[in-house]
């Protein structure tokens, strides 16, 4: 159930890492035999007469997408060669780094065989590499140096890959990963991070010193739309099943939905209105909602705390609706609010300087804070 919750969020890198670790099935080799052992993820044309291939030219579209975010996607599969009896010595990307063939052309033009296996040109063992070249002529000058600098990286490779490289077929590992298994939750983080660390370094942000950073770089992108809900995942060509709301399914999910309109939303917000002795939540866009202002009077403390909460409250709804995409927990708001009541006690009260919090009067009567210096 999980896996194929993680599978809606990025069905097409999904089907790259399949085809990068299934290579040798059939459906890999039909795709190798149109476009080319790497399965044109590291060319940059697409044979157009074989547009009937569409599915392939949009997943390879999108590991473009992902690497033009600078996330080495296309080059973060490594096929680990095992026995070496499997594996293409100069098409497959056992060694990292992308496949012998393009990084060693001049080389792999002179190979009498140009499908060898990695066993036909390698042998390993304890005390390090045998070669068995068939060179069409004698290597001199560069393309000896070239041959050079290829004997090291193989080398290498072997002197800290050896454990590794087990069985006939290997298997593949991903780069991106500590342990080496793609998963497209991991995936999707990554790319979160990238966007993420792009925007902290943008130098305009809201401030506010009662919550943690993330929560502050949470308000700032979800007040310049830079959220990815499903429907801006769909417009930026992510092949989605569904666009409608995981939490609610009465509409398609925009961040403002989520945020403000969604009814478990509007749930959580006239909850947290309550609690707050502010009278009915009326439903505003998401830049009045995260301002913080009041038509009471407050002092300028009480202001910033009322808009921490708000915050927050932002912060968590977009959690839990997280954790129904890729957990499929539960979502009510009552545990909602349960957990925004927590969070911000906690949060505040670390942060705040001079005034202490009250748990029982935080939960009870919050206004008298509105009014704190
Ligand atoms: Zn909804």
């Amino acid at each position: 159930m999980e896996r194929a919750k993680e599978q809606l969020i990025l069905p097409i890198i999904y089907l790259q890492w399949r085809f990068h670790t299934e290579s040798n099935s059939l459906w890999a080799k039909v795709i190798t035999s149109i476009y080319g052992s790497n399965g044109g993820l590291s060319s940059n044309e697409l044979p157009s007469q074989f547009s009937f291939c569409s599915t392939w030219n949009s997943i390879i579209k999108a590991g473009r997408k992902v690497s033009s975010l600078g996330i080495p996607f296309t080059t973060s599969f490594q096929l680990h060669p095992g026995d070496g009896s499997a594996t293409d010595f100069w098409s497959e990307n056992w060694l990292g780094g992308g496949d012998l063939r393009s990084r060693y052309s001049r080389l792999f033009h002179l190979d009498q065989n140009k499908e060898a296996k990695v066993a036909d040109r390698v042998s390993w063992h304890e005390g390090g590499c045998n070669f068995n070249w068939q060179w069409n002529r004698e290597l001199i000058g560069r393309n000896r140096d070239m041959l050079e600098e290829m004997i090291l990286q193989i080398r290498e490779y072997f002197s800290n890959n050896n454990s590794n490289a087990t069985g006939t077929s290997g298997g593949c590992f991903w780069l991106l990963a500590a342990n080496g298994r793609f998963t497209t939750k991991k995936m999707n983080a990554i790319i979160l991070e990238k966007v993420l660390a792009h925007e902290k370094s943008q130098p305009e942000s809201l401030k506010n010193s009662l919550v943690p950073k993330k929560v502050e770089v949470f308000i700032w992108r979800a007040r310049r739309k830079r959220l990815p809900s499903l429907l801006e995942l769909d417009r930026r060509g992510v092949d989605l099943h569904s666009v409608r709301c995981p939490m609610c399914d009465d509409d398609v999910e925009t961040i403002d939905h989520v945020l403000i309109f969604c009814k478990i939303a509007y749930d959580v917000w006239t909850r947290i209105y309550k609690w707050w002795g502010h009278g009915a939540y009326s439903r505003l866009s998401i830049i009045e909602t995260f301002e913080g202002s009041l038509n009471r009077n407050t002092s300028e403390l009480g202001a910033k705390i009322w808009q921490a909460v708000e915050w927050s409250s932002g912060y968590i709804l977009w959690k839990y609706r997280n954790m129904k995409i890729f957990k499929n927990k539960k979502v009510c708001a009552p545990s909602i609010v349960n957990e925004i009541q927590i969070m911000t006690f906690e949060w505040i009260s670390k942060r705040l300087k001079g005034p202490k919090l009250e748990w029982c009067s935080w939960l009870s009567d919050p206004q008298i804070y509105l009014q704190i210096n």
